[in-house]
């Protein structure tokens, strides 16, 4: 990481022409389509493993319905309401694995209020 006081000097981003440019003539492993966090995640791994790795995106990256989670790991409890106890089971057990496993260092219990509407759908 640069010192404090360190000039910097940034590249241009490249334009979404000169991208194209440079897509059409390397040779990818793998390319993915989607930008996000299922599509970002799948070319990190994709690029950890050593593949080359092409993520493209329609419109921006992490544009779309990433840009809305509120980045809890709910483990969809809203779903039970509809009955789906074996989606609600699995989305747990993938709570545990990332809280416990994955990711320890990014997980933390966090205690708040749920507002319960008189009226409201809850
Ligand atoms: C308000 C809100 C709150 C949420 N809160 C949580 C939460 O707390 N915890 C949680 O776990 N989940 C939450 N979610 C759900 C979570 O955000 C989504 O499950 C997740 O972001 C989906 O990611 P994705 O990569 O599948 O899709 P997206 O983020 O939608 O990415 C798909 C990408 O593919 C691109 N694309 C689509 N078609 C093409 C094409 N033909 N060519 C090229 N690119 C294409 C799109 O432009 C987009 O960028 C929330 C969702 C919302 C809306």
């Amino acid at each position: 990481m640069p010192a404090l006081g360190t000039h910097l000097t940034y590249a241009p981003a490249p334009s979404r022409a000169e991208t194209r440019e440079q897509l059409s003539k390397a040779t990818y492993d793998l390319l993915v389509i989607g930008g996000g966090i299922l599509g970002i995640s799948t070319a990190w791994h994709a690029a950890q493993s050593g593949l080359r790795v092409a993520l493209v995106d329609a419109g921006d990256f992490a544009g779309a319905t990433s840009s809305a989670s509120s980045k809890l790991l709910h483990g969809g409890l809203r779903y039970l309401q509809t009955g789906a106890v074996k989606l609600v089971a699995e989305n747990h057990f993938e709570r545990r694995a990332v809280s416990r496993q994955v990711a320890p260092h990014l997980a933390n219990p966090l205690t708040f209020y749920l507002p319960v509407y008189k009226g409201g759908p809850h």
